[in-house]
């Protein structure tokens, strides 16, 4: 179980997705990378609860770049292991 840094729900793992920093600090999802990741739901809402909260430079201990939407982010990670948002 891992909790979402928008909604601070807590979840199984498969049901969140899994962002870490990547090259230039930018954001990507990625189940596999090393080090420190935050987890956030599939769902818009979350990501913009978590970017106004800075949730994310928290739970990775850096500011990363960040993209305006959840989906940008994901889809700019080449990420397919993503659940719809319901
Ligand atoms: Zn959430």
């Amino acid at each position: 179980m891992r909790t979402c840094i928008g909604c601070r729900r807590c979840l199984p793992q498969l049901q969140l997705v899994r962002f870490v920093l990547g090259e230039g600090a930018e954001l990507v999802a990625s189940r596999v990378a090393i080090g420190r990741g935050a987890w956030l739901c599939p769902d818009q809402r979350c990501w913009d609860v978590a970017v106004k909260r800075r949730a994310f430079t928290r739970a990775l201990r850096c500011a990363p770049r960040l993209p305006a939407t959840y989906i940008e982010a994901v889809s700019k990670s080449g990420f397919r292991d993503t659940l719809c948002a319901d």
